[in-house]
């Protein structure tokens, strides 16, 4: 990383999602002195400090007026008041670049709340950014400049992979399928741990048997240039009970009802926008 990567940032929430993103900050080795954080209340600061000496404050005003690089990591239900207050006490807003990591704003909100002159970037992390192994959407404003693409984009793969989109919509997509990725995987898993139980594993082996078969097809799926096709025909052998198993999921029409689950919180992203 040379300094030119290195712009002082700073959270305003020190939630679940900002505590990855700084944590996987930290471990990937940018520097703890250019990383700031603000939350009402102490304990989660204290942590943080504790943890990974950055800079703390419960004053949100503090934070975003030091900072070059400042992200929104709270409720979106809460943005609206938070935003007003630094729109009214940080002169500066317009020099520096807003991120904001809140699910479903889109920009007219943030230009209505902070002014039309913030040059900001929409991220839809998803939860598994919490152990490092996320996807992020990323959208940016036409202020933004690929000097600030860079930069978020090198704050992102931190915790994940990075995937810059075209508009906002394509944010309420990847929201339904990498967001919500996590509990369909879950479901579907699920599933397959009760169908071993019901023929007499225990519940800790079914799910570590799961678990682990979930995470090899993954890193499968991720070192091989094969499509996901071909990398399933390669384990279903003709007239094998793979084929047997896999004919029951196409009856079933599983690609169909996965179209449907995503056209569902497609719809309901937008509904929610
Ligand atoms: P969270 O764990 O509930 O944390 C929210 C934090 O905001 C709390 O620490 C809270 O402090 C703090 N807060 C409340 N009022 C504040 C204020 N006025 N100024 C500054 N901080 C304030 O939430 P989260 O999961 O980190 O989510 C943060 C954002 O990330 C949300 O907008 C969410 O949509 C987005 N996001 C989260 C995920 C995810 O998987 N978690 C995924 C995608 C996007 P107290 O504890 O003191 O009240």
């Amino acid at each position: 990383m040379t300094s030119s990567n290195v712009r002082t940032i700073g959270f305003i929430g020190a939630g679940n999602m900002p505590q990855s993103i700084l944590g996987g900050m930290v471990k990937g080795g940018y520097p703890t002195t250019a990383i700031m954080a603000s939350n009402p209340s102490r304990p989660k600061l204290d942590m943080l400090e504790e943890k990974y000496g950055i800079y703390t404050s419960q004053d949100n005003h503090e934070i975003a007026g030091k900072a070059d690089v400042i992200v929104l990591s709270v409720k979106p239900q809460l943005m609206r008041d938070v935003c007003a207050d630094l729109a009214a006490h940080v002169p500066d807003l317009d020099e520096k670049l807003i991120i904001t990591i809140a699910a479903g704003l889109r920009f007219e909100r943030y230009y209505e709340y902070l002014g039309n002159n913030i040059t900001l970037v929409r991220v839809m992390p998803n939860t598994p950014s919490l152990v490092g192994e996320g996807v992020s959407g990323l959208v940016a404003d036409d202020k933004a400049t690929q000097a600030d693409r860079d930069f978020v984009t090198q704050v992102f793969n931190y915790v994940g992979l990075t995937l810059w989109l075209d508009n906002e919509d394509a944010i309420d997509v990847l929201g339904a399928v990498a967001g919500s990725g996590p509990a369909y995987f879950f479901e579907f898993m699920h599933g397959l741990q009760r169908a071993a139980e019901d023929l007499g594993f225990d519940a800790e082996q079914a799910r570590a048997m799961v678990q682990q078969t979930a995470f090899g097809a993954a890193r499968m799926a991720m070192e091989s240039d094969l499509s996901l096709v071909d990398l399933r025909k390669q384990v279903t052998s003709k007239g094998g009970s793979t084929a047997k198993g896999i004919e029951v999921y196409q009856n079933a029409q599983l690609s169909d009802i996965s179209k449907r689950a995503v056209g569902a919180a497609v719809t309901r992203n937008q509904e929610m926008a």
